[in-house]
This record gives structure tokens, C-alpha cells and sequence, in this order.
């Protein structure tokens, strides 16, 4: 089947469908309502669990299932296809030289998505680079230094200078050899205008093929806004969940692939350099519903 490690609740409700071969309406009421729960407690916004519900009820209600489905295999597909088209595909990441500016707050995750690319660029025979050009977080330099010493990866950065856009155009110089060119940018605590200013001088300054905004899976109703406000000023082009490996399920994501009509590209499980997977959708919306 489609998905496996559902939530136990919901899981129960579609075995009590087994041997069914139509749908009534409290069943899938019932399902629904599962979904719903599960939802709402991984930080999917509550209009798009709404949109989402009547859309797996009116299919669920209306549609004949395939001959020779079952009504449990036909509920469980819907609701896994009503879900992968708000989630979409992973976000296209071509295996060709490009240059990928990483956007987010202070402490999403940038910098340690920034290194964990690059090594896994790098596993996929592309020589890629890191330039750091976060200026306001103090450690910033060292940490992105020591991430990519860790992964092999080329690093740029400069401890001494002030202007991150200065920083992008010598680091691009400075590491025009590799195929793939990463920057990473300053974060905030909170949405600023000195934050936003910044990353579009960087944006203008490197042209990147691709921007992906980095959130921390814990992020609840605060993913819109940011994804509104990273997409008006530099677009986004995918999302990057990190610390999936703690409690969080990641649904804030749901709500900037939504916001920003993107996708989302790469998962973060862990601290290390090689906990970073390209994301796939089956397993996280398992993890969503489990
Ligand atoms: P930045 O301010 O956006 O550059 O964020 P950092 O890259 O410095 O990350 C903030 C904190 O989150 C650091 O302590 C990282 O080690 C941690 N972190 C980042 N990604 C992950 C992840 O996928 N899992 C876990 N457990 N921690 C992470």
C-alpha cells in the first residue's frame, strides 16, 4: 500500500472498513476526522487541513472505488493523492552546476543545511563550495568552516569583512572552480527589514538558480508570513525542513510549498554533515498522519 507507519487512531478507523466495498458517510466522517487530528498536531495550517477535508470527503463519497479495490484501499489512495498534490514532488534539483542561495531566521537550520548540501552535492561527483555570508551571527564563519572541513567541501568566507554582498562576489571568485556554489546567508530572530534588504542585495548580487527557504520543523503558524515575505522579496524556489530527527513532524511546510507555490527539496535528520536526505513524499506524509 501507499503508505505505511500510520497514526494508530487512523489506522484503526480504515480497518474497520476491511471487507467493505462502499464507503457510508459516517466511515468516512470518522476517517476525517482522523486526518484532521493528525494534521493539527504536526502544524499544518488549519485552512489548508479544512480545503483538504471536504476535497478527500467529496472524493471519497462520490468516486466508485477501481473493481476489485476494497473501500479502505480506496479511501487511504485518496487521501494520499489529495495530499501529495498539496505537497507536490520534490523541488527539481538538477545534477548540474548551479549556484543555490539558502534563505531562513537565525537558527532554522542555514548553515548546517549549507554544509550538509555541499556534501551531498558532493557525493554525487559535483565539487562544491560553501560561502558563508552571514556576518551577524557571531560563530557563524567558524561553524559553516568546520561543517565543510568535515564534509571536504570547499568553504568560503571572511572573518574580517563587513559587507556580506562584498563576501558573495569574492566567494564566487574565489571558488569559481566548483561546479556547485552554495551561499548562505545571515538569518534574524524575527522577520526585519535590515534581514530582507539583505538577502535581496545578496540575491542581486550572486543570481542564484534556485532559492530554498530553510525551516526549522517545529515552525507552526510563523511559516506563512516568512514564506510570504522570502518569496515577495527574493522568490522561492523550494523548501528545506531540518531537525525532522526531534518530535516535529514538519507540517509548517506544507503551508510555505503552499504559500510560495513551491516544493520541498531536502530534509535535514540530524547534526552531521550526512544527515540530509532529498525529500520523497510517501515518507513524510506518513510521518504526517503517524
Ligand atoms: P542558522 O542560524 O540558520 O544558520 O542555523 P544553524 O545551522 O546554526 O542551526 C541552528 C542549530 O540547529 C544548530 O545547533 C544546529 O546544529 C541545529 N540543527 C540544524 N539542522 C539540524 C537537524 O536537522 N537536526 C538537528 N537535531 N539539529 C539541527
Amino acid at each position: 500500500m501507499v503508505l505505511d507507519n500510520l497514526g494508530s487512531s487512523l489506522r484503526g478507523s480504515l480497518d474497520k472498513l476491511q471487507g467493505k466495498s462502499r464507503l457510508d458517510e459516517d466511515d468516512v466522517e470518522e476517517i476525517v476526522r482522523e486526518i484532521q487530528r493528525s494534521l493539527l498536531s504536526a502544524d499544518v495550517d488549519v485552512n489548508l487541513v479544512m480545503d483538504l477535508s471536504s476535497s478527500i470527503k467529496e472524493r471519497a463519497l462520490n468516486e466508485e472505488p477501481p473493481g476489485g479495490t476494497s473501500a479502505r484501499d480506496h479511501v487511504l489512495k485518496i487521501v494520499y493523492e489529495e495530499l501529495v498534490g498539496l505537497i507536490g514532488e520534490s523541488t527539481d534539483i538538477p545534477l548540474e552546476p548551479q549556484t543555490i542561495l539558502l534563505a531562513g531566521l537565525q537558527g532554522s537550520g542555514k548553515t548546517t543545511t549549507a554544509a550538509k548540501m555541499a556534501w551531498w552535492f558532493s557525493t554525487k561527483g559535483l565539487r562544491a563550495a560553501v560561502i558563508q555570508t552571514d556576518t551577524f551571527r557571531p560563530g557563524a564563519y567558524d561553524q559553516a568552516k568546520q561543517m565543510c572541513e568535515r564534509a571536504e567541501v570547499e568553504f568560503y568566507g571572511d572573518p574580517d569583512e563587513e559587507d556580506p554582498v562584498k563576501i558573495a562576489r569574492d566567494g564566487l571568485e574565489a571558488t569559481e572552480d566548483a561546479d556547485i556554489h552554495i551561499v548562505d546567508t545571515a538569518g534574524r530572530h524575527a522577520l526585519e527589514d535590515a534581514l530582507i534588504d539583505e538577502i535581496e542585495d545578496i540575491d542581486s548580487a550572486v543570481n542564484p538558480d534556485r532559492s530554498l527557504l530553510v525551516l526549522d520543523a517545529a515552525i507552526g503558524q510563523g511559516a506563512k508570513d516568512q514564506a510570504r515575505q522570502f518569496d515577495d522579496s527574493i522568490g522561492i524556489d523550494g523548501v528545506a525542513i531540518t531537525k525532522l530527527d526531534g518530535t516535529a513532524k514538519g507540517g509548517g511546510a506544507l503551508t510555505a510549498v503552499n504559500e510560495t507555490d513551491s516544493s520541498i527539496g531536502f530534509l535535514g535528520t540530524g547534526e552531521t554533515v550526512q544527515d540530509i536526505e532529498r525529500f520523497e513524499p510517501n515518507g513524510f506524509i506518513s510521518r504526517l498522519l503517524g
